[in-house]
């Protein structure tokens, strides 16, 4: 289906500036609304990151994108809706990938019972290492005997052992 069928699907106004974010967001998941304005005014030209922010809320809104806000980031937009997947942020690098449920259905955390509330999804995020920061930090424990330090450091092959 064209992007412009899925808008029409849902009853939304199709217009460039709507077709073009998101396009945008197809293309590059987890993209921030800055990422998108960028690749948007490339596309179409000139568009208000106001303009932006409303398309975007207007697509979450019809479900056919996903917002993302994992703390001490920008929200991020992914149109791989509807099939309760989760994240993996690295701590160190922020690098942000899917993860497939493990549960498959939401939520797949089970509340504790009697809270009077419906519960339709638990926000999952697992946070850690990536394999590369992981990596990086053991190849740098072996040449720096000095105590892990949190910012990310060069490359630097293995020093000799003396
Ligand atoms: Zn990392
Ligand atoms: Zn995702």
């Amino acid at each position: 289906m064209s992007t412009a069928d899925l808008l029409r699907q849902r009853g939304i106004q199709v217009t460039a500036q709507r077709l073009a974010v998101l396009r945008a967001v197809a293309g590059q998941p987890h993209i921030t609304a800055d990422g998108v304005a960028e690749i948007v005014r490339a596309e179409i030209g000139t568009i208000s990151l106001q303009s932006v922010y409303d398309a975007l809320g207007l697509l979450v809104t019809e479900g056919l994108i996903r917002r993302i806000q994992p703390a001490g980031s920008p929200a991020r937009f992914e149109d791989r809706v509807g099939d309760n997947h989760h994240h993996l942020i690295c701590r160190i690098c922020g690098r942000l990938v899917d993860v497939d449920c493990a549960v498959h259905a939401a939520p797949c955390l089970t509340p504790p019972e009697g809270l009077g509330y419906e519960i339709d999804e638990a926000e999952v995020a697992y946070w850690g290492r990536c394999p590369e920061c992981v990596a990086q930090a053991a190849t740098a424990s072996v040449a720096d005997p000095a105590p892990r330090r949190r910012e990310r450091k060069p490359a630097r092959p293995p020093q000799p052992r003396a």
